[in-house]
């Protein structure tokens, strides 16, 4: 793969874009902008329909009306300000905002990247898209980790942001009776969103415990915004009289068909459930969080290196300026780990200020002074690791797995397979588990089982990092075909 170019050469004709921006949530939003606003001509480009990523997720802008979602947002002021100085830079042409285009790779070229995407706008029809730009910032944000359990294949288990996703993306309340579990703060809006709509959630079972706060208390103490919001969920909660378990796991589900009773018990601090504490719930849904995994795949291929992220698992290497190790290549949000909208929004300014000055281009409005947004991105950083030394993955969780317990959903591999391509493969990571087991050979390709599989072989002595993945979404063999064009101002690379 031919190096390519710092983005300051400009020996190279000039081309359409100055820079694409990959994933339309807080961190590439904050990017476009700070970057349009210095003078730049930017492609952002995002799978969804609508742009605000996770956080500020909308039902598409012809929806928006008819599914009322505001109520259920924070921070709307600073994204409504960000939509309108995205949108009066698409009327002067120099923003290319593609929405329902899903970036299914990208490439390093002699005169900076290439960006290929499908266009999904219009089904069935997909249509090949292709960028080309001198810089180019990955901020495709992050998933959901989830840790199987008995019955987690049931209809009527999901993830908590897959649950927050219907709810803020559509409107939809997923359940009536609904019991949440796993770690962090995260459970928190998930669970007063559902109340809020009308759903009983019949208890929040959180893994931690409360305590584990007390080890850190600077980076609570410089973030009185959390206190206040923590205060407010805890009104949430109390109003909508949910149960709030601390110590506490879902270790099964069980249905006919779908869920109809969990199972949850008391953890000792390793997270093993403790003998005789077992409790059944009935329910119809459950929603179940562990934190989220750096969404990495447009990164990986290109070479950046990358960082233990401190929670188990890896993010994009950054410098201060969100530059990753390779020249032009950018990453801000939760690609360089979680931490939430806030840190996101500054890490994709910050991003931007960087792309400015070392495309050094004469003429562009001065690049804004950095110290504050610097220094605000770190106190974010550091509570972030707070926040993932108090909720960590529990040690011991596989106790609740049975060995014919699903973990790959994809190939139905069982935990005693993985188990025994452990001590008798013997396989050491989640890649020689695949070969053996084809665990992660599936449709998703390992996202949703790789942590879980990592942790049962590596035992969490590493932190789990994707095997990479040369395409990051499916797509037909008639995109991939259309895709050796060379428009690079985001037209279909053969014109309609
Ligand atoms: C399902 C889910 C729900 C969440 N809900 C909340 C919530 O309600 N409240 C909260 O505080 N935090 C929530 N979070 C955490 C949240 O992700 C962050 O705090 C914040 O949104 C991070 O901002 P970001 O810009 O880094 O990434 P995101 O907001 O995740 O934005 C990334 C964007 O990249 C796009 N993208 C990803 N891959 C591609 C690709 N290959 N091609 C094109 N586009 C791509 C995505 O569509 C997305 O719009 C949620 C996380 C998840 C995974």
């Amino acid at each position: 793969m031919p190096e390519p170019r710092h983005p300051g050469d400009r020996a190279a004709p000039r081309q359409p874009h100055d820079l694409v921006v990959v994933g339309a949530g807080p961190a590439g939003m904050a990017a476009a902008a700070t970057s349009l606003d210095g003078g730049l001509r930017v492609a952002l480009v995002d799978s969804g329909p609508a742009p605000g990523g996770q956080f500020w997720r909308h039902p598409p802008d012809h929806a928006h009306d008819a599914v009322p979602t505001e109520d259920l947002h924070h921070d709307l002021r600073t994204y409504r300000s960000l939509r309108a100085a995205l949108a009066a830079h698409e009327r002067t042409g120099r923003l290319t905002l593609l929405l329902d285009h899903h970036v299914w790779t990208t490439a390093a070229a002699a005169d900076g990247f290439t960006v290929h995407a499908v266009d999904r706008g219009s089904p069935p029809e997909e249509r090949a898209v292709v960028l080309r730009a001198p810089a180019l910032l990955v901020a495709t944000g992050a998933y959901d980790r989830q840790l199987p359990f008995p019955g987690w294949d049931l209809p009527g288990v999901l993830t908590a942001g897959g649950l927050q996703a219907l709810l803020k993306g559509g409107g939809v309340v997923a359940g009536r009776r609904v019991v949440l579990g796993g770690t962090g703060p995260f459970l928190l809006p998930v669970a007063a969103a559902l109340a809020a709509r009308g759903a009983e959630v019949v208890a929040l079972c959180e893994a931690a415990a409360p305590s584990a706060w007390l080890r850190h208390p600077a980076p609570l103490l410089r973030h009185p915004a959390k206190w206040a919001e923590a205060v407010g969920y805890a009104g949430a909660l109390a109003r909508h009289r949910i149960p709030f378990r601390t110590r506490t796991g879902i270790v099964g589900a069980e249905g006919e068909g779908r869920v109809a009773v969990v199972r949850t018990a008391s953890l000792d601090a390793d997270g093993a459930p403790l003998p005789g504490t077992e409790r059944r719930i009935e329910a119809d849904t459950v929603g179940v969080g562990w934190g989220f995994v750096p969404q990495l795949d447009l990164l990986l291929p290109l070479g950046c290196d990358l960082a233990d992220a401190g929670d188990g698992t890896v993010a994009a290497a950054v410098d201060a300026g969100q530059r990753t190790t390779v020249p032009g290549l950018y990453a801000a949000g939760e690609t360089c780990g979680v931490g939430g909208a806030a840190l996101a929004l500054g890490e994709g300014r910050v991003a931007a200020v960087s792309v400015l000055t070392d495309l050094r281009a004469p003429g562009r409005p001065g690049v804004r002074p950095l110290a504050a947004e610097r220094r605000s991105v770190a106190r974010h950083r550091a509570f972030a690791r707070a926040l993932a030394e108090a909720h960590p993955v529990p040690r011991d969780w596989p106790a609740w797995l049975t060995d014919d317990t699903t973990v790959c959903r994809c190939e139905e591999v069982t935990a005693g397979a993985v188990r025994a391509a452990r001590t008798d493969g013997p396989a050491s990571d989640h890649r020689q588990v695949k070969q053996l087991t084809r665990a992660g050979m599936g449709w998703c390709q390992g996202r949703m089982c790789g942590p879980a599989v990592h942790c049962l072989v590596a035992a969490g002595a590493e932190p789990y990092a994707p095997a990479e993945r040369l395409i990051a979404t499916p797509v037909t063999l008639g995109a991939l075909a259309d895709s050796g064009g060379s428009p690079a101002d985001g037209t279909p690379s053969q014109p309609i």
